[in-house]
């Protein structure tokens, strides 16, 4: 099978960015796209996100092979039953949520019959909307795929194909072990900035004003993280509640460690996991996941 026509449902960031990516590697593949905000398809359109902006979720997905809902995880239900009437027969349904479990449930109750293949891209950042996409988010990313028991061996290679294309890695995993990894790498990090940066900003005895002006001591870091789009994470937590909960049980338990570690100035326990965690770091750098350069390569001026 050839994806030759892709519709794209949300057109934000990571909707923007696919239709970005396919144009800018000149695949030989016809965009489309939808968006439920009339302004974001507007916007869609004039910074040409796919090649043609419909006006309905049905226009969007009439004759394309493959369908990718790029909208908060807790719409994706809303969205699949929005381009049920349009889907041609062969289409193939994916996303490209952060969490699998709850997602496929969703697409396979909204569309049942429909091949479904749930993706999840391992890339974004921390804007949303239809001006934060561009065209090399994907290049040297993960994209994890999750085909569901049965999956048509052809969709899926396809589906493979086409994340290639835009430069991703391909790995295929089960949905709830994607869900798990995903919660100690992506979700329970931006748990504790959400946390840190809330609790900064509640301290009486430290300002405001000096939480903002220090923050470059590691604090601002997180606030970066913090920033990300409240609709998409309220919605990746509430849909990934066993995993997260069952992450942050661990984590809890090791952060007692750390305070008893402290309090009781075991110094040769603090130094053993800092050790190991800058070797983590290491790792990071030495598969491409991240900038060698100090502090993220960020330019430090006079
Ligand atoms: P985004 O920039 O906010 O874009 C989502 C778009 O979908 C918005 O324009 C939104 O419109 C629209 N939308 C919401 N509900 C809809 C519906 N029922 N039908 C049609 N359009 C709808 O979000 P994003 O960052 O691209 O995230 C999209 C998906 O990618 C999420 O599932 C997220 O978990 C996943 N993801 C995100 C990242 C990341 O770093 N951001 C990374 C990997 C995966 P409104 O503004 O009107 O709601």
């Amino acid at each position: 099978m050839t994806i030759r026509r892709v519709a794209i449902i949300g057109l934000g960031l990571l909707g923007g960015s696919i239709g970005l990516a396919v144009k800018a590697r000149s695949l030989a593949i016809a965009t489309t796209g939808w968006d439920r905000d009339p302004a974001v398809r507007a916007r869609a359109a004039e910074r040409g996100l796919v090649e043609t902006v419909c006006a309905t979720a049905e226009d969007a997905v009439a004759a394309a092979d493959l369908v990718i809902l790029c909208v908060p995880v807790g719409a994706m239900g809303d969205a699949a039953r929005a381009i049920a009437p349009g889907l041609a027969p062969h289409a193939i349904i994916s996303d490209v949520g952060s969490s699998k479990e709850a997602v496929a449930t969703a697409l396979a109750e909204a569309l049942p019959g429909a091949c479904i293949i749930p993706a999840h891209p391992v890339a974004g950042t921390e804007q949303s909307g239809p001006d934060a996409g561009f065209a090399t988010l994907f290049a040297g990313r993960w994209c994890i795929i999750t085909p569901p028991e049965g999956c048509d061996p052809t969709q899926l290679e396809a589906l493979s194909a086409f994340w290639t294309a835009l430069g991703s890695k391909v790995e295929l995993m089960d949905a709830a072990h994607h869900d798990l990894v995903l919660a100690v790498t992506s979700h329970i990090p931006h748990l504790i900035a959400y946390t840190i940066v809330g609790t900064a900003s509640d301290l009486e005895d430290v300002t405001q004003s000096e939480v903002i002006k220090y923050s470059a001591g590691g604090f601002r870091d997180f606030t970066r993280i913090a920033a990300s789009d409240p609709v998409m994470w309220r919605d990746v937590f509430l849909s990934n509640k066993g995993a997260v909960l069952e992450m942050l049980g661990r984590f809890t338990e090791d952060l007692t460690a750390m305070q008893r570690a402290i309090r009781s100035a075991d110094g040769d326990a603090l130094f053993d996991l800092f050790t190991r965690t800058r070797a983590i770091r290491r790792q990071v750098i030495e598969q491409g996941q991240d900038d060698e350069r100090p502090d993220f390569g960020r330019e430090h001026g006079a």
